[in-house]
């Protein structure tokens, strides 16, 4: 069975050790993100270059998603690494300190406005709500608090407001930067870290079609604020990350899987792809094997209609990359045989407002009411693929496309299979023919088995998209197929 929840994982040193991408892509990586908080762009330019030539060698098309910093509020260095605070100690943080030189007093920060984004009483949040500090007064920009909850802190951990509301630009000159690299790496997304509006992503769209980059936008949820303005975010973007490490930080940890369900749902609804991120496998940094709990995050990602589940430090940096992986695919195959999963009252109630979303449409309804194998669409931009997996279903959908640029796209869609299909035929029977054929030889097109395909009159139009036809391999005498 082919599995339908795609795997992002994290590039980082971890990766870069030999064998391991190989051991990755053999285990069902399906995406991998370059994450630009960490390491060079000459890094990132090896890495992309190196998932290329595998995809190349093996045949398994992975997508490449590159991962902006943001605004990542952090604080500065330690004389001496780390230090230990304990509660009810005082602590300050001072844009004015000396950056490499902080102790168990005070820390250097980066964000220039915290000190007028907070009043007393405000509560930050250090290295992932691990220390907690409550702010007592600000005097010349230097921010006094209280140790709530002490601990060991480290050299430049992030910080972030409970509640949220700093008002940091989503897009730094560190990012405007790296967005030239993306360029010239030809990523198939680009996810925006801490955006608090759509205006911010449509600006980094603008700065990226400024260099000549059409990569699909991935808008990371991670702000408390962001909610408030949540469809106007997803209708921004073309996928949307639950971001449940920042995001936990800011509204607090029990509300995140209440606001996990929403966002997919509602994104799925937009016609965006949904991505679940942060901790999944957490304990496999280490360990060989999950938790039984991380085993049932997985599990519920995939029964909440997540597209695409995301490893991060467990591959980066983890001592269990392609066991991470492993693990992730045999929960989903599982967690996909649940009937629930395979049904769809999505959009029932709706018109279509075009010709090639309703052949889409049409397509599912077919596909998940009668006995079907499979659907091969071709398709020119991927947006049929995309308006068809918004269906839940248990039917794989091959998308066929001549354009790269296109199948890195639909890799990222739930039960959606990338299929390089190029032609010259001007004979609509003779092109079915060439389908069945390359299904047959990747081994997911039998004799006997029933196939949707969907495709445009006159191809090579995007949106072209107007006829569906059921055809049984090797029965349709007629056409030989
Ligand atoms: P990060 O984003 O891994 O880049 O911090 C994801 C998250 O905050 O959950
Ligand atoms: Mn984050």
């Amino acid at each position: 069975m082919l599995r339908r929840t795609k795997i992002l994982a994290t590039l980082g040193p971890a990766t870069d050790k030999p064998g391991v991408l190989e051991g990755m892509f053999a285990a069902g990586l399906d995406f991998v993100r370059m994450n630009f908080s960490h390491g060079s762009a000459q890094d990132h330019i090896n890495r992309a270059n190196a998932v290329r030539e595998l995809s190349l060698k093996t045949g398994r098309l992975v997508g490449i998603l590159a991962d902006l910093q943001g605004p990542k509020i952090r604080i500065a260095r330690f004389k001496d690494t780390k230090v230990f605070l304990h509660e009810g100690q005082n602590f300050a943080l001072d844009i004015n300190f000396d950056p490499m030189a902080g102790d168990n007093t005070q820390v250097g920060i980066t964000y220039e406005p915290l000190a007028l984004e907070v009043k007393p009483g405000s509560r930050l949040l250090l290295d992932d709500g691990r220390i907690v500090l409550d702010v007592v007064n600000v005097e010349n920009m230097r921010v006094n608090c209280t140790v709530i909850v002490g601990g060991d802190l480290s050299n430049n951990k992030g910080i972030n407001l409970l509640g949220g509301g700093l008002s940091a630009a989503a897009l730094t000159d560190k990012d405007k930067e790296d967005i030239k690299t993306i360029a010239i790496m030809k990523c198939d997304y680009v996810a925006i870290s801490f955006p608090r509006t759509a205006e911010d992503l449509h600006e980094a769209r603008r700065l990226l079609v400024a260099e000549g980059c059409h990569a699909g936008i991935v808008s990371k949820v991670e702000r408390a604020e962001a909610l408030d303005v949540i469809d106007e975010i997803i209708l921004a973007s073309d996928a949307v990350m639950v971001a449940r490490g920042d995001l936990g930080v800011e509204i607090g940890d029990a509300n995140l899987p209440a606001v996990q369900k929403m966002l997919i749902k509602r994104t799925r609804e937009l016609n965006r792809v949904a991505i679940t991120a942060t901790q999944m496998m957490e304990s496999m940094i280490d360990n060989p094997i999950p938790t039984r709990a991380e085993v049932f995050d997985v599990a519920n990602a995939v029964y909440d209609g997540t597209d695409v589940i995301m490893l991060s430090a467990e591959t980066a940096s983890g001592k269990h990359p392609i066991k991470a992986i492993e693990a992730m695919n045999r929960v989903c195959i599982e967690a996909e045989k649940q009937p629930k999963v395979r049904v769809s009252g999505h959009r029932v109630e709706l018109q279509f407002e075009r010709v090639d979303e309703a052949i889409a449409m049409s397509a599912m309804y077919l596909a998940n009411h009668t006995k079907i194998h499979g659907i091969a669409a071709l398709t020119e931009s991927g947006s049929t693929t995309l308006w068809m997996s918004r269906i839940s279903s248990g039917i794989p959908i091959f998308a066929l496309s001549p354009h790269p640029e296109t199948l890195g796209k639909v890799t990222l869609y739930r039960g959606v299979f990338p299929v390089l299909f190029i032609h010259d035929l001007s004979d609509h029977d003779e092109v079915n023919r060439a389908i069945i054929a390359e299904l047959k030889r990747r081994g997911v097109a039998v004799e006997g088995d029933t196939f949707i395909i969907t495709q445009g009159d006159r191809e090579g139009i995007a949106g072209g998209t107007n006829a569906l036809k059921v055809i049984t391999v090797g029965q349709n005498n007629s056409l030989n197929l």
